[in-house]
Parts: C-alpha cells; structure tokens; sequence
C-alpha cells in the first residue's frame, strides 16, 4: 500500500514551521561552545517556571527519568520508603508505571472513568492502605485527571501527588497550569509531544525547593556541589542543543494548543456515525489541550483499516494495558475490564496544529462513512 497522504503526524511539516528561528537558534548553541547545563537550559527553566506557575523548573534527559527521579528525591528524602504503595491509573501508557518499579515501590492501579479515560476518583479511595503515600494522576490524551475528589482525598489520608503531565503540557485546571496542580509534576519533550524538542526531553516542576535541589543533584551524578557526590545519582540533564529548540518552540504553544482545541471542536460537532464514540468535550475547554483525539469502537480495526484505504493514517494508543505486559508477568492475571476495554476500542485520529482544513473535512468524511461490514 502507499503512504496514507494524510499521516498520523509529520515532524518535517512541525519543525519546518519553527524555521528560520529553530535553524539559528541551534547554530548559536553550535557556536558558543557551552553543550551542557548552559544559557540555554537555564533560560527554558526560568521560562517554564514562569508558564507553569511554579516555583521551580529542573531539566532533566526525558520524561520517564523526570519521573522517576522524583519518587527517587522522595527516597531520599525520607518522604517514602520502598514497598510504598503509589496509586497509579491502570489506563496509561507503561512509562507511568515504570518509574515507580524502578524504585521499589508498588504500583496499585485503579480503574478510569471511562467518560475522560482518567483516573476515577471514586474508586481511589477503595485502594488507599496504611502503605499508600502518594497518587500519581496521568493527564491522559492532554485531559486533566485532576479534581475536587483527588485533592480532597489526599488531603484527607496526607498523600502526595504527582502529575504526568507528558501529554498535557499547556493545560489547564481552576486557574491554574497542569504541572503546578500537586507535589510535583514530570514533563516530556519527546518530539510528538504538544511541548517537542528534537530528541529526548524533560522536566519536574515544583514548589518543593528541597526537592528540586535533590532532582537536580540525583541528574548529575548525586552532586549539587562541583567535586562533590552526596548522593548515588545518575546523569541526566536537559542537553543545551534541545533547551535552544523549546525556547524557540514554548512562545507558540498556547496558540498551537488552541488550534488543537479548534480541531477538536470541528471533530466532535461533525464526525456523526453511530458506531463510533467521540471522546467527551470537559466542562471547560482549557481543561484539554488534545495531545490526542482518541475514538472508541467494537470495530476498532476495521475503522483503522476504513481510515487506511482512504489515505488516512491512524495510531493506537494503546493496543495493550501495563498490567498486561511481559515486562509485568506478576501482575499479568490481574483484571482491570474498563482499562481492558479501552485498549481494544481506542483509535487515534490525526490531530495537530498544522492539520490543513481540507485534510480535517476528509478526516470527518472518512470517518462519519465507516459501516461495518461483517
Ligand atoms: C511520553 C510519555 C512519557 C515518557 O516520556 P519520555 O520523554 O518519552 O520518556 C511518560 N508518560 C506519558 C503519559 C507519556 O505520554
């Protein structure tokens, strides 16, 4: 078969549209001879400190480790033990879950809502025991997990919470960034991220100063002092080269996000087939930043294989749940029938800001004329 002529997403097109900035921007890097921990990685950090809201903004080399090394600085902190239990969504995508075994401390997964694809609050607290000690809430698809219920609860037991905000970057939740909304948040610039370098990327942000000292002292090499490693840490750091790209790339993203809003909008008002379920608009419409616009059908590839033959290329995010994965045998007899479900319906249609409006009409065409056909 050809390539599809409207493909998931195309990079070229995204990081063309940075230029002639982007191409500068790295030849200045280039130029200056400072390749780690420079202008550039200082310059993004205060800028997201300043996007985000919170007091503090630590580079680090990807959005996994960003997470990982947080629940690493609450080890060493004294703040969790391992065989602490984190509440995790059972709904996500595995690197949410790994930085969490990574560290010894035990995932408990809890089922969706299936009306937002996130973490239900009603069943969190079900799950909470002597050993829980934090939530970890995943902005899945650029929705806000976060809510009253989530806030009140850990209030209520003393647990922490931290966002993955790898998909939200830009969203919103009562006034305030996705990434300032708990203890302390991770953020990922992988390259199809709302937030994009071009490479590996990453970032924890948080009002924690004490924290932040320690995720930055455990990304390079455990030291906060030059010559001097008080704690057993790792590298990772945010590269300059990639810190240059996002200081380009971080002024356009509120715009950017409202054009995925606006394709959104078009999507759910004028896709109609009763065989296919439209994600739910949230109640405010900064609440979602459409990292991904996900479908849900009984015929999930049939439609992928319907979208394919009418050029249009589609994802699945994702075919199979954590608990699911080899890398997780333990767990593998575990039953989580919402997460289950939705990882044999879920379809991802195109959707990014540089979506052409011929290419949205064909999309909604395509997809409002899917029939199965046994
Ligand atoms: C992309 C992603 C990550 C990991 O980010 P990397 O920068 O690729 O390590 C973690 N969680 C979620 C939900 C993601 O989408």
């Amino acid at each position: 078969m050809t390539e599809p002529s409207i493909p998931f997403l195309d990079l070229r097109k995204t990081t063309r549209s940075f230029e002639p900035e982007l191409t500068s921007a790295i030849q200045a890097v280039v130029a200056s001879g400072s390749y780690i921990r420079g202008k550039q990685v200082s310059e993004f950090e205060e800028a997201y400190v300043a996007y985000t809201g919170c007091r503090h903004c630590v580079g680090v080399g990807n959005g996994f480790d960003a997470l990982r090394l947080i629940f690493r600085a609450w080890l060493e902190l004294g703040v969790l033990r391992s065989g602490d239990e984190i509440i995790v969504p059972a709904n996500t995508y595995i690197a949410s879950i790994l930085p969490v075994t990574e560290n010894a401390l035990i995932p408990v997964f809890v089922e969706p809502n299936e009306a937002t694809f996130n973490i239900d609050a009603k069943e969190i607290e079900k799950k909470i025991t002597p050993r829980t000690r934090a939530i970890l809430i995943v902005h899945l698809y650029g929705r806000n997990a976060m809510n009253d219920d989530i806030q009140a609860l850990a209030r209520k037991h003393g647990l922490k919470i931290v966002e993955d905000n790898a998909q939200a970057a830009g969203c919103w939740w009562a006034g305030r960034r996705t990434g300032s909304l708990g203890h302390a948040a991770a953020h990922s610039f992988f390259p199809t991220k709302n937030l994009g370098a071009l490479g590996d990327g990453g970032a924890v942000t948080t009002d924690d100063g004490e924290l932040a000292n320690t995720v930055r002292a455990l990304g390079n090499y455990g030291s906060a002092q030059k010559g001097h490693n008080e704690l057993r840490g790792a590298n990772s750091r945010l590269d300059e080269l990639q810190a240059a790209v996002l200081n380009v790339k971080l002024p356009r993203l509120d715009r950017d996000n409202q054009r995925r809003r606006d394709i959104a909008k078009h999507y759910l008002a004028n896709i109609h087939n009763p065989s296919v379920q439209l994600p739910q608009q949230p109640n405010s419409e900064e609440e979602h930043v459409w990292h991904l616009f996900v479908v849900r059908t009984q015929q999930r590839d049939q439609l992928q294989h319907h979208l394919l033959e009418a050029g249009i290329a589609t994802l699945v995010h994702y075919p199979v749940p954590p608990h699911h994965q080899p890398a997780f045998k333990h767990m593998n007899d575990m039953r989580f029938p919402a997460t289950e479900n939705i990882h044999g319906e879920v379809l991802s249609l195109p959707l990014h800001p540089l979506l052409e409006d011929s290419e949205i009409a064909r999309i909604i065409e395509a997809t409002s004329a899917f029939r199965y056909a046994r």
